[in-house]
């Protein structure tokens, strides 16, 4: 490697070391706002937070950085480069680019958009008032138009916005995956809802006590392989993971008292983003390649765990019993009643409470709705109708105000498009990861039966957790299952589970 070389990849890792401490620090503050910080030190933590992450902004979009990318690009293989550093350099270019593409001052004005437009939304939301948010929408639309404009439209311009979150996802092929879903699971939701077979979950709704229901979703995390010197669980609104390194992976969870198994679900579905962060190899440590490769992937983690794993009847033909225990007279039913009760699909109006099947229908509406708006021009105005026509269409039901309907999601107020797919991508991963799992893995099934989960944790660390960002979504899903993306694998295990459990 020429000297030249050797000193821009020395000052390109110290300043990529730089910005991953930033983003470390930024990490706390946010947890901590997040976790209980005192109200009256909020302003004081705004500005914090704003400096921090101003000076970040400034490093990662340097004119030197611009240099170092440049000299470690030369000769187009970056002759003499690891791997890792080879992709270090891919993807600080990619984010480079992106940072630089957009004037300092447009951003400026969007950042203060979107924040404005979060608020106009919570109060419309609780208001029901729509025309109220709508001018926001509107902009915040514009504002993303702008962006596409100055980035670059890829196929189509919803294409740009989505390679945001799942890099290399298309329409052609979201419209392939998620037409393969649609197609199939509209017609088994309705034969699920025509079957006389519905379970019971009145047992569900009783007083369960907070402490217990900790207390057992501590030893689920333990069993899972969470490792709690690595990591803590606290309460918050919103349930989240946040990766600070792999030697901090903190996640929080919400008890509700009249819901025996929704903290405890939402405690394993965090734990499972919790693990891939935990068990990135310690050569990615310190670079921005340590953590999950796409929200996609990130999501099929967490889903599997909570869904594949949490879900089935061999993880409650283990744990029931314990569950049982902890809530003396109150889980009066047999361990086929409760999973039952646990695997109810129900069509509804509200995302996050959906159900492992129904849910997909949700976010296929909103994905074919983003499309519309940026691929086809739909306005704020539009979306109201389009809303309610496709949830009739999909799903059966009409939402009775704007609040139930369009406005149950805070995503696009902040500009967040193109990340509804990863929910439902999340899904397909999972499915197609747990097909190939179920044949490599020795008695797999029996593994959970026996509450033996360590071999599952470790199996996934090999094949995905390991590489953090060193592997591409689509690399990873072809590496390890053999194949590029399949709906077809969701599609048979859910149609197998509600066979199964609505007797179909
Ligand atoms: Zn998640």
């Amino acid at each position: 490697m020429a000297a030249k070389q050797a000193e821009a990849l020395q000052s390109f890792k110290e300043t990529i070391k730089k910005i991953k401490s930033y983003e470390e620090a930024l990490g706390v503050l946010y947890w901590d706002l997040r976790t209980g910080a005192p109200r009256k030190g909020m302003d004081a933590r705004s500005e914090a937070i704003g400096a921090l992450s101003g000076d970040m902004f400034k490093l990662s979009t340097s004119p030197e950085l611009g240099e170092w990318l440049a000299v470690l690009e030369e000769g187009g293989t970056n002759a003499g480069l690891t791997e890792i550093e080879r992709r270090l350099v891919a993807e600080t270019r990619k984010d480079y680019d992106r940072s630089v593409k957009i004037p300092p001052q447009l951003y400026q004005e969007y950042v203060v958009l979107a924040s404005q437009s979060e608020s106009k939304w919570e109060e419309a939301k609780e208001n029901n008032d729509y025309a109220g948010f709508q001018p926001y929408l509107e902009k915040v639309i514009q504002y993303t138009n702008q962006f596409i404009d100055l980035w670059g439209a890829k196929e189509t311009r919803y294409d740009t916005l989505l390679d945001q979150y799942e890099p290399g996802m298309t329409v052609g092929e979201l419209d392939r995956v998620f037409g393969g879903l649609r197609s199939q699971l509209v017609p088994l939701a309705a034969a699920i809802a025509a079957s006389p077979h519905q379970p019971d979950t009145t047992f569900l709704r009783q007083k369960y006590d907070k402490a217990s229901q900790k207390d057992f979703s501590l030893y689920i995390l333990k069993q899972m392989g969470y490792d709690f010197e690595a990591g803590r669980l606290d309460e918050s609104v919103h349930p989240f993971a946040t990766g600070l390194s792999p030697g901090d992976v903190r996640i929080t969870t919400r008890y509700l008292e009249d819901d025996v198994t929704s903290a405890l679900f939402g405690t394993i579905h965090e734990g499972g983003h919790a693990l891939y962060e935990q068990n990135i190899m310690k050569e990615l440590i310190g670079t921005t390649l340590c953590t999950g490769t796409s929200m996609g992937i990130h999501e099929s983690q967490s889903r599997f765990w909570e869904n594949v794993i949490g879900r089935s009847r061999p993880f409650w033909n283990r744990y029931f019993a314990e569950l049982q225990s902890r809530f003396p007279g109150q889980l009066d039913v047999t361990v086929d009643q409760f999973y039952r009760g646990n695997n109810v699909v129900q069509p509804s109006l509200i995302r996050i409470e959906a159900d492992e099947l129904t849910y997909n229908l949700h976010i296929i509406i909103r994905y074919e709705m983003e499309k519309l708006i940026f691929n086809e021009g739909a306005k704020a105005a539009d979306l109201p109708a389009l809303w309610n026509d496709k949830y009739k269409e999909y799903l059966g039901v009409t939402a009775a105000s704007d609040a139930e309907g369009v406005l149950q999601d805070v995503h696009w107020s902040g500009g967040a498009f193109g990340y509804f797919p990863s929910y439902s991508l999340g899904n397909m991963y999972a499915a197609q990861f747990a097909d190939t799992m179920e044949r490599e893995l020795q008695g797999f099934w029996q593994l959970v039966e026996d509450g033996n989960l360590l071999p599952i944790k470790q199996w996934l660390t090999e094949r995905i957790y390991k590489y953090g960002k060193l592997r591409s979504p689509s690399e990873l899903i072809q590496n390890v299952t053999g194949k590029p993306l399949d709906p077809q694998y969701l599609v048979t295990y859910l149609t197998n589970k509600y066979k199964d459990i609505y007797k179909l």
